[in-house]
């Protein structure tokens, strides 16, 4: 596999949430193929560049772009909502080196500093609930919650977390979250791709439907925000806030639906 030929000039780029907003599991194919055609005409007509911007790590990122049959690469991926990559000649995924190194130091960095308030949060919330902490070489700390309730209730402590850690950041998607440096998310990574293409949050596009894609659908980042029909009331909120597109269709029709809307009109 693949990307598509580069554009003469990259004029615009275009960033997807995968899991809930490109890829549904319950629909055949997961990603419907008129998203793929859309994908091409926008590249052809407006040099559009287009990144896969998910919480999904290299494995299972690379399981999901398989299963659901992607004719061609994207341009870049980020993954664990932090780390960039693109694929090269051969379709092999390479980390942007420079990011990716200081995405893993300052992460390194954190989680020393970060440990004993974290074993403390961590004892609190194995008492007052039922979640699981996860915690391994990759993820030094996650949590997995029982249903969303209880997940929004961990989520109304981590303001006073961090109190006594105020570099910390969270990425939370469903009854998952993961915890991480507060620089680090959707919304940096995507300015980070955008500035080193020199393209302007005037021509940037995101879409995206839970609380992990919120930093991205930020005008700061993105001028063009959108997300599908089964976007979560926080995401439909904020999109709408910003005169963005709340598409009348979910996941993947949801995606082509915003990108004739919103991209390539002046
Ligand atoms: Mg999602």
């Amino acid at each position: 596999m693949r990307k598509l030929g580069e554009p003469e000039a990259a004029k615009w780029l275009l960033s997807f949430d995968f899991d809930g907003t490109l890829y549904h599991p319950g629909d055949s194919p997961p990603v419907p193929p008129e998203f793929f055609r859309t994908i091409q005409r926008l590249r052809a007509e407006h040099g559009a560049i287009w990144v896969i911007n998910t919480g999904r790590s290299m494995g299972h990122f690379v399981e999901g772009l398989v299963g659901a049959a992607f004719p061609f690469l994207p341009d870049f991926a980020v993954l664990r909502e932090s780390e960039i990559f693109s694929p090269n000649g051969f379709g092999h995924w390479v980390g942007m080196a420079p990011w990716n190194r200081d995405c893993e130091r300052t992460h390194k960095r954190f989680f020393r500093h970060a440990k004993p308030a974290l074993a403390a949060f961590r004892k609190r919330i194995e008492h007052e609930t039922g979640a699981e902490w996860m915690r391994h070489d990759i993820e030094p700390a996650a949590i997995i919650a029982r249903n969303e309730e209880e997940m929004d209730w961990i989520c109304t402590q981590l303001d006073e977390l961090r109190e006594s850690l105020p570099n910390l950041g969270w990425q939370r998607n469903s009854i998952y979250l993961r915890f991480g440096h507060r620089d680090y998310h959707k919304g940096s990574t995507l300015a980070e791709i955008a500035r080193r293409l020199a393209i302007p949050p005037e021509r940037t596009f995101a879409i995206g439907d839970g609380h992990n894609d919120l930093q991205m659908l930020d005008p700061k980042v993105a001028r063009a925000i959108a997300c599908p029909s089964n976007a979560i009331d926080e995401v439909k909120e904020q999109v709408a806030a910003h005169g963005g597109h709340v598409a009348r269709q979910p996941h993947g029709t949801g995606v082509v639906e915003a990108l004739e809307a919103m991209v390539g009109h002046p």
